[in-house]
């Protein structure tokens, strides 16, 4: 089970669209295609079974918490981070970096951080072990997954031509 903790921060409207993308994170992960995905993988931070890992990111509960704390920019200068996990917290800081993206990519730091409460972990640097582990790579599954859901509330091509010539 996978619930929202704290968020800090946030305007209304980027509470919203967090809020979007939560939900697209969630239904992602209750999908078969998520399931199946998982069971097959393996990982660089972890001997565990897919099948242990898919177990333990939906058969726990996992509360995740998120805070823009946009630092001065003298500290951001000198960082390229987006986001960093302090102790269950993503901590965001740079606000406009992470909010200016589709929900398939927020929903893929979401599934990130509920890794890290899972207690997943990874290397600071970037590499090929970092990619493999299970942060990174159920974000990835998450990201591709919700790019391919179909879009439920598009009206159908045939359709759409139907309504046009009525109007
Ligand atoms: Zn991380």
């Amino acid at each position: 089970m996978i619930k929202l903790g704290r968020l800090a921060g946030f305007s209304a409207k980027e509470l919203e669209k967090f809020l979007n993308a939560f939900e697209l994170c969630k239904l992602v992960m209750s999908t078969e295609a998520f399931r199946f995905a998982v069971e097959q993988s393996k990982f660089t931070d972890t001997k565990a079974t897919g099948a242990f890992v898919y177990h333990q990111l939906m058969g726990a509960n996992h509360t995740v918490n998120f805070q823009i704390s946009t630092p001065p920019w003298y500290k951001r200068w000198l960082t390229k981070e987006i986001a960093r996990e302090v102790t269950g917290v993503g901590v965001i800081f740079n606000r406009d970096k992470f909010m200016n993206r589709d929900l398939a990519s927020l929903a893929s730091t979401i599934a990130h951080e509920i890794c890290h409460t899972a207690s997943y972990t990874h290397t600071f640097w970037e590499s090929p072990l970092r990619n493999g582990s299970v942060p990174y790579k159920i974000g990835y599954m998450v990201e591709e997954l919700a790019r391919a859901l179909p879009k439920v509330n598009e009206v159908p091509e045939h359709l759409a031509a139907i309504e046009s010539t009525n109007s």
